[in-house]
């Protein structure tokens, strides 16, 4: 066949979508994961925030392992045990009534999403439609969610990109009173943009964001994909806020690996999707809800979450030191919890690498923002190791360029 793809162990078979590292991955253990050829690496990237109990948590594989044997899948035709456990849960612990499962951050916005716009033609008209999203945002790869983030390289290529999306300048509640109207259904907001660079949004552009919401009759939804789930240092981020959103997506830390999102509403917000109206065949999979189960269960037990808190002052200080150390390049320490960014002036094509060499696993947002998002059972002690391994990098570096 004209170029067909010969094979390399794989490699080549595998779309190329990613910038891997240049590793194999084979195991993991809380905060410590190994590659095929037995080195070990302390995880600051816990799968891009997934697994926030860290590594093959033995009571996420009990739970999982026993759920396998049982029963794996059924569809959402008929109840099952575990999805009806994180469903109480999950409300329990919220302002929610109501949880659509589906299985992934994106499949939750754009369940949000979709809800937005029923709630809107059903209670204000079909022309109410709109969905103010913030400049910087990420809320995934589909194309409603490509199409809500504020970030056009996400977008290029793909036009024409779906209708009915704003986007306001972060942080600025002039622009956000000016994009609001008669057709707006929804606003959509992380209160802490995760991909794009750890950004805080300010408490009086929430207050804001939820008069506007009340007095039109929108919908305030929070994506809590990434910051959601015990990140933020507490059940959801919006705790911390001075609002409470009418709507929440949650996934990435949820199922601490197993895929599964899900879309949280009141009462009153969700009957606007009656049955038939939305669906996921995997959605809220026993599988994926064992592992939830285990995963809020844990986080609302006694001091873990004042323990995130804790560890992520901790994380903060370290990489305070650091920034006044190296204040040529590093602009900020910025985060919540043990979501906390080093934020340097100009882009550090090598630093990632050089960290992965040293045996650590981190992330970077857009070259300039070093973004640690370790499991939230760190320890002070690999927090050490890794800013002793950063600083070891940037004295390397700044050795090499004086030379
Ligand atoms: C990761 C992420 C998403 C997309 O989640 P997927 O599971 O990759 O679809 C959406 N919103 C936010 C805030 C995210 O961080």
């Amino acid at each position: 066949m004209p170029g067909k793809n010969t094979g390399d162990s794989g490699l080549s078979a595998v779309a190329n979508t990613y910038n891997r590292f240049p590793v194999t991955l084979v195991k993991g253990k809380g905060c410590t994961v190994w590659d095929d050829a037995g080195r070990e690496y302390v995880d600051f990237a816990a799968g891009i925030a997934v697994c926030s109990l860290g590594h093959c948590h033995p009571e996420v594989t009990r739970a999982v392992a026993d759920q396998v044997g049982r029963l794996v899948h059924v569809s959402n035709l008929y109840w099952t045990l575990p999805q009806q456990r994180v469903a109480g849960l999950l409300t329990e612990n919220s302002f929610g009534d109501r949880v659509f499962f589906c299985n992934s951050g994106a499949e939750a916005v754009e369940a949000a999403i979709k809800l937005a716009r029923r709630y809107g033609h059903d209670t204000r008209g079909p022309e109410c439609h709109e969905v103010i999203c913030l400049e910087g945002s990420f809320h995934g790869r589909t194309l409603a969610a490509v199409a809500a983030t504020g970030q056009p390289v996400y977008q290029k290529g793909f036009e024409p990109m779906p209708d009915g999306f704003v986007h306001c300048p972060f942080n600025d509640i002039q622009a956000l009173e000016a994009a609001a109207g008669r057709e707006t259904a929804a606003i959509l907001l992380e209160p802490i943009q995760g991909e794009g660079g750890v950004r805080l949004v300010d408490d009086d552009f929430l207050r804001a964001a939820r008069n506007i919401c009340d007095r039109l009759g929108a919908l305030l939804i929070f994506d809590e994909v990434q910051v959601g789930i015990g990140r933020a240092g507490t059940l959801f981020a919006y705790e911390q806020t001075p609002v409470i959103p009418d709507v929440i997506c949650l996934a990435k830390a949820l199922g601490n690996g197993f895929p599964i999102g899900a879309m949280m509403a009141g009462d009153e917000v969700m009957a606007h999707l009656p049955p038939g109206s939305h669906a996921s065949t995997f959605g809220g999979n026993p599988v994926a809800c064992a592992a939830a189960e285990v995963v809020i269960n844990t986080m609302i037990s006694d001091g873990f979450l004042e323990g995130v808190v804790k560890t992520g002052s901790y994380l903060r200080e370290r990489l305070g030191y650091l920034a006044s150390e190296y204040p040529d390049r590093i602009l900020e320490v910025r985060g919540k919890g043990l979501i906390q960014a080093l934020v340097f002036r100009e882009e550090e094509p090598n630093l990632a690498g050089r960290l992965l060499e040293a045996g650590f696993l981190v992330i970077f947002s857009h070259g300039k923002v070093l973004r640690m998002v370790p499991p939230l059972i760190v320890t002070e002690a690999e927090i050490d190791a890794l800013a002793a391994a950063l600083r070891d990098v940037l004295k390397g570096q700044s050795a090499a360029s004086q030379a």
